[in-house]
């Protein structure tokens, strides 16, 4: 494909088990239609981690016919907690569970591989900017507003004001997974208040993730349920990966943990509704990838519970995160490519 433009930027997507990249032109065009993985080798520690990541933007480059030389900027995302500039978490990371990992700057140690500058995003806000920018698209995006909430092992993220993520002060704004919720009329008669890892009970993600499902809301809905065949699954590690498969089927049990899981994510947009007052509330995960009829009923269960004044409603909506795939990498290149131009 040729190049428009003098520069390019290329986004990577780092994962526990694979990277994926993009490549987007000055002209704001994307030169990778589909995912151009390679293994990430994030276990083996930072060292190889590293060389991984060099190794998959050569690949991209090669896979697009990109002279290195135009590249102005990498923009580089990562699973967290992870500093706003790009230090792994000195407590560990389950993605980073090497030891080396303790504290490592990634931003700083790709930057010094490559000698081009490298911007840093945690996944969930590569993820909401690039479902912000599809969205919009590039002339509406930077003066539009939005909240993603991406449903996965855990509750992603990303607050987006102005085309712009906000980062806060310790770089840790757009956590959403670990907002207060309201339980009263969510949980069922006699069902505990859920636990989330990070130590709050009732937050959004001790529900709305596979991790809430294992730990929480399946436990939980066995005992209502005891007949079901999930009890005989294995560990609940394996039975929660599941329950999505027999609610695109109408299973009761697992319809009732994923109507347990749209109306925590409707009650967190609405706690977004009354902070930002934003245009789009992004929903993104695994849920987008599942079975249509299954992803709008749960996307309407969504809506149902996302308490909008009429005035809200009638200027916002609620949408998919696109690509979910590939939004990590865009947006990372998205976010490197606005930095340049912002000079
Ligand atoms: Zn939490």
């Amino acid at each position: 494909m040729p190049i428009s433009g003098r520069w390019v930027v290329v986004g990577l997507d780092n994962g526990g088990t694979t990277n994926n990249a993009t490549v987007l032109d000055s002209a704001g065009r994307f030169l990778v239609d589909r995912l151009a993985e390679c293994p990430s080798c994030v276990r083996d520690g930072p060292e190889r981690a590293i060389e991984a990541m060099a190794d998959s933007l050569d690949r991209v480059l090669a896979l697009t016919g990109t002279d290195r030389a135009l590249v102005r900027a990498v923009g580089l995302d990562t699973p967290g907690p992870v500093s706003a500039d790009g230090v792994i978490s000195s407590l560990g990371a389950t993605n980073f569970s090497h030891p080396d990992w303790r504290g490592f700057d990634v931003r700083g140690a790709l930057e010094a591989r490559l000698g081009i500058p490298v911007l840093y995003n945690n996944d969930a806000n590569a993820a909401a900017l690039y479902a912000h920018y599809a969205h919009f698209g590039p002339e509406l995006a930077p003066q539009r507003s939005s909240v993603s909430a991406i449903v996965g092992t855990g509750l992603g993220g990303g607050v987006i004001e102005r085309g712009q993520v906000i980062r806060g002060a310790a770089g840790m704004a757009g956590e959403l997974g670990h907002v207060w919720i309201p339980m009263r009329g969510l949980l069922a008669e006699g069902q505990p208040v859920p636990e989330c890892n990070c130590g709050l009970a009732g937050d959004a993600e001790s529900i709305a993730s596979l991790t809430g499902i294992e730990k929480n809301l399946l436990p939980y809905w066995l005992t209502r349920y005891p007949d079901h065949e999930l009890s005989r699954a294995g560990p609940a590690a394996v039975a929660a990966k599941l329950v999505r498969g027999l609610g695109e089927a109408g299973d009761p049990l697992a319809l009732a943990i994923f109507g347990q899981q749209a109306m925590a994510v409707g009650r967190l947009f609405t706690i977004a509704a009354n902070f930002t007052d934003p245009d789009v509330y992004f929903l993104g995960g695994g849920v987008v990838e599942a079975a249509p009829q299954f992803c709008t009923w749960f996307l309407n269960r969504v809506r149902e519970h996302t308490l909008l004044r009429k005035e809200q409603a009638g200027a916002a909506s609620v949408a998919l995160v696109p690509d979910r795939d590939m939004a990590g990498a865009r947006g990372s290149a998205i976010a490197a490519r606005e930095a340049l131009q912002r000079g």
